[in-house]
């Protein structure tokens, strides 16, 4: 390769930036859109009740309620969970800061636990060891779409009467042994923002298995109100609603339930062809002195919703960093999921956590890269990603 550089041509021209994540939206759901803004009802109505019909049908059957993004979700679930201030709440170092926040929100103390090297899931291990008399919940994150150990935490949760709230924002259709992301907890919390596996732009759904606290979600997503505006406006006449919480805006629109239902309809179809990507990805890099992600376990079902594969300089002869780099200097959109949380500058201040107390978090924060990995991408987008991971590492290595 360095005889020719070709690696200096860009792979892609800048008009075409391959944009990481670009969601898949198809016409059903602008049809749909647009009908909501000519019928006039924007805001929370039957297209959000839908939504959460639809969606608990394919999760088996559980409450769900709809909401306006996972952090909500996450942060009404600690709320339902009756938390105390004090009271611990252990999750990975390797996640979105919302799942840290929403604990922090709730009043409760989070506790990190580090992870396991090969699945980037939490090691039950670790959070065995975090648990004290003031623990009363895990919240696993099923990490790019891979199921956590959940025969390991349940067996946790059980031993010390712990609560378990899963965030599945990366999770939509994964399985485990049979039993599927969100319904092995007291909480199941997904997330459809625009690069998610399926999207209504903003959105989350909570899904539980008792109808008191879907019943207290339902309110507290909702000011605390006793009645939403579709039963308040609707043809039966005026009726007063009652606050009976203090609440918080959190609800889903109409608008964006009508991207969701269609979205979701077509989630195996979405998933199929990232599987396929996912196997291009695979195929390609497997002579590369690059990391891929580990092979799906059996007897689950994995939801490609990232593909990270970890730069190590000392093998690759480039930094993460400039790998990202050069990804973007061939006009193709990359992701880091995600800076290890006690990377950031907030918790180290407020918990004293330092990335070397989670060495395996912190080690897969400084080397991971996504590739893109959307059911949008084209063949060509494919062989684009394959030709500049190639050209990058192949000049350096
Ligand atoms: C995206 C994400 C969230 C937050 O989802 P929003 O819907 O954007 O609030 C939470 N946790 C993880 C792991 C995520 O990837």
């Amino acid at each position: 390769m360095k005889e020719d550089r070709k690696d200096l041509q860009p792979v892609r021209p800048s008009e075409r930036f391959l944009v990481f994540a670009a969601p898949a939206i198809e016409d059903a759901e602008i049809e749909e859109v647009v009908a909501s803004l000519k019928s006039g009802w924007l805001g929370s109505g039957p297209k959000v009740a839908r939504f959460e019909s639809d969606f608990s049908a394919y999760k088996g059957g559980l409450y769900a309620i709809a909401v306006n993004s996972c952090t909500a979700a996450l942060h009404l679930s600690l709320l339902a969970a009756n938390l105390q201030p004090g009271d611990e709440v252990i999750t990975t170092a390797l996640t979105f800061c919302s799942t840290v926040n929403a604990i922090i929100h709730s009043d409760a103390t989070p506790v990190l636990a580090d992870v396991e090297p090969e699945t980037m899931n939490i090691d039950p291990a670790q959070v065995e060891a975090k648990i004290t008399s003031k623990t009363k919940a895990i919240l696993p994150v099923h990490f790019a779409g891979r199921p956590c150990n959940m025969d390991a935490l349940c067996t946790i949760a059980e031993r010390y009467g712990l609560m378990v709230i899963e965030d599945c924002a990366h999770a939509i259709e994964t399985e485990y042994k049979g039993g599927k992301a969100g319904t092995f907890g007291d909480f199941g919390c997904f997330s459809f923002y625009v690069t998610k596996n399926i999207i209504t732009g903003e959105g989350g759904m909570v899904l539980t298995r008792r109808a008191e606290d879907a019943g207290r979600i339902k309110t507290l997503a909702l000011h605390g109100m006793s009645r939403d505006a579709w039963q308040r406006f609707g043809d039966e006449g005026y009726k007063h609603y009652y606050v009976v919480g203090c609440g918080f805006k959190y609800n889903m629109m109409d608008l964006q339930a009508a991207i969701g239902i269609h979205q979701l309809k077509r989630t195996d179809r979405l998933w199929h062809r990232r599987k396929a990507i996912w196997k291009s990805y695979d195929e390609a890099f497997t002579d590369l002195p690059l990391k891929l992600p580990a092979e799906p376990e059996p007897q689950t079902r994995h939801a490609y919703h990232l593909y990270t594969i970890l730069v190590d300089e000392t093998q690759t002869g480039i930094s993460r960093d400039d790998f990202l780099s050069a990804m973007t200097a061939h006009n193709i959109g990359v992701g880091v999921h995600y800076l290890s949380i006690p990377e950031h500058p907030y918790y180290q201040k407020s918990f004293g956590w330092k990335p070397d107390d989670f060495p395996k978090a912190k080690r897969i924060g400084r080397q991971t890269v996504s590739l893109p990995l959307s059911a949008k991408l084209s063949d060509e987008d494919v062989d684009d990603v394959i030709e500049a991971v190639g050209r990058i590492i192949k000049y350096y290595s």
